[in-house]
This record gives C-alpha cells, sequence and structure tokens, in this order.
C-alpha cells in the first residue's frame, strides 16, 4: 500500500475540539467512511497486513470498531464477533471494566465467540490511551486462541496507548496523528 493513499484518508478524518468532553480532540473518521475510495484504501491496507495470517476471526470494538472490522472480516474471508457494551449481547458473556480516556466502562463477548483453534485480529477504530484494547485483549485471551493480533485505523502517538498493550502482540495502525 503506497503510504501516499494513506495520507489521503487520515486528511479526510475531521478533528472535532472538545468532544465529548472539554480537552478531547475527537477524531471523526464518518467523514472518511463516507468517501468511496477511501474506504477501499483501509479495507485494501488491512487486508495486505493480514492476508497471509490465517486469520479465522475479527473481533471488533463496539462501536466504531464495527465499521472497520466487519470490512476487514469480509476481506480475510474470516468471521466477525463483536465486542459490545453491557447488557446489548443476547446469550451468556464475559465482562471486563476498564478505564478510557474519558470516564470507565465495561466491555463483554460471548463467551462461545472464539474458540482454541482461532487466529483472532481485535480492531478498533483509533488508538488513545489503549485502555478498550487492553480490555478487549484479555477478554479473547482468556479464551485461548492460537494467536492475536491487534489492529486500528489509527493512534493518537501522544497517548502512547501502544505501552500499555502486551509488547509481544503485534500492533498496526494504518495512520498516526501526533499529539493527544
Ligand atoms: P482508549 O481506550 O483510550 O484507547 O480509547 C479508545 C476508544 O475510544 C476507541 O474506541 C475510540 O473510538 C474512542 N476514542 C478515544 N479517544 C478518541 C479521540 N480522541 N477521537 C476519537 N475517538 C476516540
Amino acid at each position: 500500500m503506497e503510504k501516499k493513499k494513506l495520507e489521503a484518508v487520515k486528511a479526510l478524518v475531521r478533528n472535532i475540539p472538545d468532544f465529548p468532553v472539554k480537552g478531547i480532540q475527537f477524531k471523526d473518521l464518518t467523514t472518511a467512511f463516507k468517501d468511496p475510495e477511501a474506504l477501499t484504501v483501509m479495507a485494501d491496507a488491512m487486508e495486505e497486513l493480514y492476508k497471509d495470517r490465517g486469520v479465522t476471526k475479527v473481533v471488533g470494538i463496539e462501536s466504531r470498531g464495527f465499521i472497520g472490522g466487519s470490512l476487514l472480516a469480509a476481506c480475510l474471508g474470516a468471521g466477525f464477533v463483536p465486542i459490545r457494551k453491557p447488557g446489548k449481547l443476547p446469550a451468556e458473556t464475559i465482562k471486563k471494566s476498564y478505564e478510557k480516556e474519558y470516564g470507565t466502562d465495561t466491555i463483554e463477548i460471548h463467551s462461545d465467540a472464539i474458540t482454541a483453534d482461532d487466529v483472532v485480529v481485535i480492531h478498533d477504530d483509533l488508538l488513545a490511551t489503549g485502555g478498550t484494547m487492553l480490555a478487549a485483549y484479555e477478554l479473547v485471551k482468556s479464551m485461548n486462541p492460537k494467536m492475536i493480533y491487534i489492529n486500528f485505523l489509527c493512534g493518537l502517538t501522544g497517548l502512547n496507548g501502544r505501552a500499555v498493550l502486551p509488547a509481544d502482540i503485534e500492533v498496526t495502525t494504518l495512520f498516526d496523528f501526533d499529539g493527544v
């Protein structure tokens, strides 16, 4: 994937100051998702990263992680598994609470969603503090899949979220924003 194409996608991301609370520079990816070429560039870039890894499941984190996660799953011929906020999944779940950039939250996954034969990519739209992804990783890890990869569409390098994620796990982003 040419870096130029991903830079063009990055340029489409809209910055919303003080959303949802004062002090947050919210990266609004909907302005990239609505652009047909940008959506294809993101799908192709993710596919390129994971196409030879034998991925069987993509786990997407509610809610913005459902968009890129579904795209990636379809590109790889893998299944899609949602991680959701409490009370949304209908069958038996396992849960994890965590801190995020603005507040505390809990996430859940269906207990039968991942098996020991799975090779998993956990996907979210954006890496901020890394708290959400760490909680998702711990949920997935507790289900003992063969392998776990972590992918984000983008990261905020100033928050150093990579440092809270396990050092031995491959973490990729398509593009990054300086600052927080
Ligand atoms: P964190 O747990 O701090 O890494 O937060 C990651 C989650 O919160 C992701 O699901 C993002 O969608 C969302 N998020 C946190 N900070 C931002 C931000 N500055 N812009 C857009 N989304 C954000």
